[in-house]
């Protein structure tokens, strides 16, 4: 259920209503606009039942939440939320460029890539130190030898850097290195995990489930937001279909619905979606032209010998061919790069 303000509404009437939400045991969540405030509350609504909300001072309306996903929905938070991670802001007018290695394979490796994604135009650094393979004989990542490693890079190139977790022990060790936490497809509905990444206090990519719909999505994000940490950001990576000419099927329209159901920032990631290098950038040019607040791609010095993910790598120059490629369309969006 969300209250509505009359615009202008006086400060002591929207704490009178804050106080009786919290008095029933309830949570109330403010989000003061440019004209009105709206107060979100969150818990079981039948405590307010025999309260006539409509009648106290400056409330212009009651409005009921039907989706049970609260603190990401776009009726909570009418305008678009911004993510701060290190200095680069993801949501606000700029196309945000999340690039580096599937996996962190040496100290060389991430530092050569750190500094061509960062003179390509990239704004953070991905990398992952624990690598959620398919198969268990995989490489499975570095663990907190690749956290050092995307530290150091971060000290030498200023990038923020962001890394998948996978576990609790992977939480409590990445908050000491990194400025973004990445829960990956395969633990999109881990809600232990997703509870641990809500309490960490970093910011946190949430990608989308291989098999989830969106409103399973947004749920997930609910489990970080309701830790009381707001700082969620969406990644759409593909999800699986019956075609199987590419990895995963982009759902590019998960964009715009996202942006019509939740205020948080959605990125697009066009190199897992298809596991195609080839198909990278015309789904890249997709992703910007429906609106989203940036993309993840993945790079590697030689994709060629890459532990993981090779096929859909793109090396420096085909990357800085990409960055430049992609320049004009983010500016006829309006956005600046
Ligand atoms: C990744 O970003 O390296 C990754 C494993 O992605 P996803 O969880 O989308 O498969
Ligand atoms: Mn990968």
């Amino acid at each position: 259920m969300i209250i509505v303000m009359k615009p202008k509404a006086k400060a002591e009437s929207i704490e009178k209503i804050k106080h009786l939400i919290e008095s029933k045991g309830l949570d109330a969540h403010i989000s003061a606009g440019k004209e009105v405030t709206i107060i979100g509350v969150v818990g079981d609504k039948s405590k307010l039942q025999d309260q006539n909300l409509e009648i106290f001072e400056d409330v212009d309306k009651i409005v009921s939440v039907t989706e049970s996903y609260k603190l990401a929905n776009k009726k909570f938070h009418p305008e678009p939320s911004r993510v701060q991670v290190g200095n680069v802001t993801i949501g606000g007018g700029s196309l945000v460029i999340m690039s580096g290695p599937c996996a962190v394979e040496s100290k060389e490796q991430l530092l050569t890539t750190a500094h061509a994604i960062k003179k390509a135009g990239a704004h953070i650094l991905r990398g992952g130190a624990y690598k959620p393979r398919t198969s268990p004989y995989a490489f499975q990542g570095l663990e907190e030898e690749g956290l050092q490693y995307m530290k150091e890079a971060r000290e030498e190139t200023g990038l923020p850097v962001i890394c998948e977790v996978t576990s609790l022990e992977a939480i409590e060790a990445a908050v000491k290195y990194v400025d973004m936490l990445q829960i990956g497809a395969r633990n999109m509905q881990n809600f232990y995990l997703l509870k641990e990444a809500g309490k960490s206090g970093l910011p946190v990519l949430l990608k989308r489930g291989l098999s989830a719909t969106i409103d399973e999505w947004l749920n997930a994000s609910e489990y970080i937001l309701a830790e009381g940490n707001p700082n969620v950001v969406l990644c759409e990576r593909g999800i699986r279909t019956f075609e199987t000419a590419t990895r995963n099927t982009l759902d590019i329209s998960a964009v715009p619905v996202i942006k019509e159901k939740s205020h948080l920032p959605i990125i697009v990631d066009p190199s897992h979606a298809t596991g195609v290098r080839a198909y990278v950038k015309p789904l890249a040019m997709s992703a910007i032209a429906v609106g989203a607040d940036g993309l993840m791609i993945e790079t590697h010095p030689n994709p060629s010998t890459a532990l993981s993910d090779g096929p859909q790598s793109l090396n420096f120059e085909q990357f800085d061919k990409l960055m430049k490629e992609l320049s004009p369309l983010v500016a006829l969006m309006g956005k600046t790069f």
